[in-house]
C-alpha cells in the first residue's frame, strides 16, 4: 500500500482542506482517504466528511456509507465496531440472540456498533449519559462494549458472571499511562473474555482500516 501523509498546520483554512480532499478524490493513485479527527475549531467537520468521495471514505463516516451500514448492505466497515466484531468472533461465542449492551452512542462507535450487532441478530441496548439504572442494564448483558471515554467506568459489580467485555475506551491518566473504560483488574475476575487497553480494540481498528483500503482498491477495479 502506498501511504501519503499530509500534516497540515493547526491554522489551516477550511477551504484549503476541502481543496486537498477534492484533489485526492480525483487522484487515481489514491483509493482511501482518512481525515484524522478532531479538526481545529475553524473547520466544520461535517463539511470535510461530506467532501470525501464515498467510494474513498475508508473511515465510513460519510452519510452515504453511514446509511448503507444502517441498511446492512455496506462496502466499508465502520473500523472500530468492525474490530470489536472480529474480537467477539475469535471467542467462538455466537452473537445471535445474545443481550448486547453498548455504553456510548457516538456516531463513530456506539451507533454503528449497535447496527453491526443488530445485523447479527443480537438484542441490542445502547446506554448513554442519560440512561437510568445503567448498572442494572449493563448487568443483563452477555456482551458489553464500553465506549464512554471515562477511565475505569465499568466495574465488576456491573458485569454478569461470564460476560464478554470489550473495552473501546482510550483514556490518558495524569501519570501519562493509557487506560480503558473498564476496570480491568476487577472485571477480569468475572468476565469470560476481556480486552486490554492498550493492545485490544485499538490495533483491530487499524487492521479494519487496512481492510477497507483494500476493499476500496478492489472496488475501483470492478
Ligand atoms: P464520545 O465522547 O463521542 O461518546 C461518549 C459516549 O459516552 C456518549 O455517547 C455519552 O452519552 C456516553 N457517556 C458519557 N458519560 C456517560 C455516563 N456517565 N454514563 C453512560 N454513558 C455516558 O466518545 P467516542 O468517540 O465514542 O469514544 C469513546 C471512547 O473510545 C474514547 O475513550 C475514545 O478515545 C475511544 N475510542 C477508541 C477507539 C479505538 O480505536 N480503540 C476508536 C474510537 C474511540
Amino acid at each position: 500500500m502506498l501511504s501519503r501523509e499530509y500534516a497540515l498546520s493547526e491554522d489551516t483554512k477550511e477551504e484549503d482542506l476541502v481543496a486537498l480532499v477534492e484533489k485526492l478524490n480525483k487522484d487515481d493513485e489514491i483509493h482511501g482517504i482518512l481525515v484524522q479527527l478532531p479538526l481545529p475549531k475553524q473547520i466544520d467537520e461535517e463539511k470535510i466528511i461530506n467532501a470525501i468521495d464515498p467510494k474513498k471514505d475508508v473511515d465510513a463516516f460519510h452519510p452515504a456509507n453511514v446509511g448503507k451500514i444502517m441498511i446492512g448492505n455496506f462496502d466499508y466497515l465502520p473500523c472500530t465496531p468492525a474490530g470489536v466484531m472480529e474480537l467477539i468472533k475469535e471467542t467462538g461465542i455466537e452473537i445471535e440472540g445474545k443481550e448486547c449492551v453498548i455504553i456510548g452512542r457516538s456516531n463513530i462507535v456506539g451507533k454503528p456498533q449497535a447496527m453491526l450487532m443488530l445485523h447479527k441478530n443480537a438484542t441490542v441496548t445502547i446506554c448513554h449519559s442519560r440512561t437510568k439504572d445503567l448498572k442494572e442494564v449493563v448487568k443483563r448483558a452477555d456482551i458489553v462494549v464500553a465506549a464512554v471515554g471515562r477511565p475505569n467506568f465499568v466495574t465488576a459489580d456491573m458485569v454478569k458472571e461470564g460476560a464478554v467485555v470489550i473495552d473501546v475506551g482510550i483514556n490518558r491518566l495524569e501519570n501519562k499511562k493509557l487506560c480503558g473504560d473498564v476496570d480491568f483488574e476487577s472485571v477480569s475476575k468475572v468476565a469470560s473474555y476481556i480486552t486490554p487497553v492498550p493492545g485490544g480494540v485499538g490495533p483491530m481498528t487499524i487492521a479494519m482500516l487496512m481492510q477497507n483500503t483494500l476493499t476500496a482498491a478492489k472496488l475501483t477495479l470492478k
